[in-house]
């Protein structure tokens, strides 16, 4: 007999981890989270898009986490290659789309301790320190067993533990995986310049540069390169790898000190075959994966959390069983599009910046020549970047009903 009873687990306590169960709690869903204490020396950091920002408003945990949040305001494209074509220098400015930010960037470390202190303090959201070993289902309910023994039944389990899902797993869903000769080397900085809120990024041929507004005159830096040359920068000293990085970025902060440490991300790619089965859907890491290129990783994952929050929502409104074949089947039908298109456009961009091939060199300049020049473009494209037009998630949507207003 299972020893305690849930509406849902969430698997895993990463960002999308904790924020799912946040947010199924705010759906009314009595949820269990499982996974190990959150990682507080995670130096990295997320920026979350105007749409991201939105979706924690109406769940109800914004405001416990927005003095956290650096905004940023303008994004700038420089392209950094040395090729016979390039592109011109774009910049987008939220307030074209009548928007304060374009997105919001956090250090990691400082995301996961507000959302491990909102989820303590949440009595619809249970805590329970361990590790998954196995997802059984019946046809009523889900059994997980953790690793000291414990169990623990749920009509949904959530997995969001990670490129290694176990709960992936434990429903059979294969994954395609592939590697890109790519590495991100990550840190942040301070420099002598303010950054007046842009974020700026260098294309260039090993890939973006790209340097993300941190409070006052500091950055976050994700630099993407062949792997071993992510290897030699991230063994120099501090005053020569601050020397290097600013020659890279043009001085465009001034003169650069490194304020963290380094991390180096080999870059790769996962897609899930399917998004649920097992009484288990997937979201986050767990059912997607990609380079860290504008900034959307944890952005779709978010979307993958609105859906599945709202759905179970209804569910356990009208009595229906959230984890039931329904649900699933509409959790799919929802997600795979979005999940699709944005693993192949970040695909794209990063090939098509690693690509010598003239025409695609062409092609790229003509786009971003483009975006620089004509409205509409810009504008479509500034939306897209920050959150599909089409697709959003009805929890995303300013208009959606908050966590004190279900329906
Ligand atoms: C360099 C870099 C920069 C990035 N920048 C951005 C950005 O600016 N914006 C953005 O949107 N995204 C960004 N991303 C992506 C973002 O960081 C990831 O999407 C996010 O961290 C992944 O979160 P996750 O919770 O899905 O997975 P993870 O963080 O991998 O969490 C998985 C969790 O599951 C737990 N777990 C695993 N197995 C089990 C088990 N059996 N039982 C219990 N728990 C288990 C793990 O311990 C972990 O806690 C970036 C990524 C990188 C690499």
């Amino acid at each position: 007999m299972p020893s305690e009873t849930f509406e849902c687990v969430v698997v895993g306590t990463g960002p999308a981890g904790m924020i799912a169960a946040l947010a199924l709690a705010s759906r009314g869903v009595r949820t269990a989270l499982v996974g190990p204490a959150p990682n507080m020396n995670d130096s990295r950091t997320t920026a979350l898009m105007a749409a991201s920002k939105d979706f924690l408003e109406n769940i109800g945990i914004w405001a416990a986490l927005e003095a956290d949040f650096t905004a940023l305001e303008k994004m700038r494209l420089i392209d950094g290659t040395t090729r016979l074509i390039r592109a011109r220098e774009t910049t987008f400015d939220a307030h074209e789309l009548k928007l304060p930010a374009f997105g919001y960037n956090i250090l990691n470390k400082n995301l996961n301790r507000g959302l491990e202190k909102l989820i303590g303090e949440n009595c619809d959201v249970t805590f329970i320190e361990g590790s998954v070993t196995s997802v059984r289902s019946s046809p009523t309910e889900a059994t997980l067993t953790l690793a000291g023994g414990q169990t623990l039944a749920a009509k949904l389990v959530v997995g969001a533990d990670g490129r290694k899902s176990l709960v992936r797993e434990a429903a059979g869903i294969d994954v395609d995986t592939w590697a890109y000769k790519q590495s991100a080397l990550v840190m942040n900085l301070s420099h002598d310049l303010p950054h007046y809120n842009v974020s700026t990024e260098f294309h260039r041929e090993t890939g973006p540069f790209t340097l993300v507004p941190l409070p006052g005159r500091e950055s976050a830096l994700v630099c993407v390169e062949a792997p071993d040359v992510a290897e030699r920068l991230s063994r120099l000293d501090d005053e020569a790898l601050a020397r290097e990085l600013e020659d890279i970025a043009h001085s465009v902060l001034g003169k650069f000190k490194v304020i963290s440490e380094r991390q180096v991300y080999p870059m790769s790619g996962l897609k899930a075959k399917r998004l649920s089965g097992n009484r288990s859907v997937l979201v986050g890491e767990a059912a997607h994966a990609f380079p860290p290129i504008g900034a959307q990783g944890l952005n779709l994952s978010l979307r993958d959390i609105a859906v599945i929050a709202d759905l179970a929502g209804k569910a356990k409104a009208h009595h229906q069983d959230p984890g039931g074949d329904d649900v699933l089947a509409s959790y799919e039908r929802q997600r795979w599009s979005d999940i699709n298109s944005r693993t192949n456009a970040v695909d794209l961009l990063n090939r098509s910046l690693l690509t010598s091939a003239l025409p695609i060199q062409v092609l790229r300049s003509i786009g971003l020549y483009t975006a620089s020049t004509l409205g509409p473009v810009r504008r479509l494209l500034m939306r897209e970047g920050i959150a599909p037009t089409f697709l959003l998630p009805r929890l995303m949507r300013r208009t959606a009903p908050t966590a004190n207003s279900r329906a």
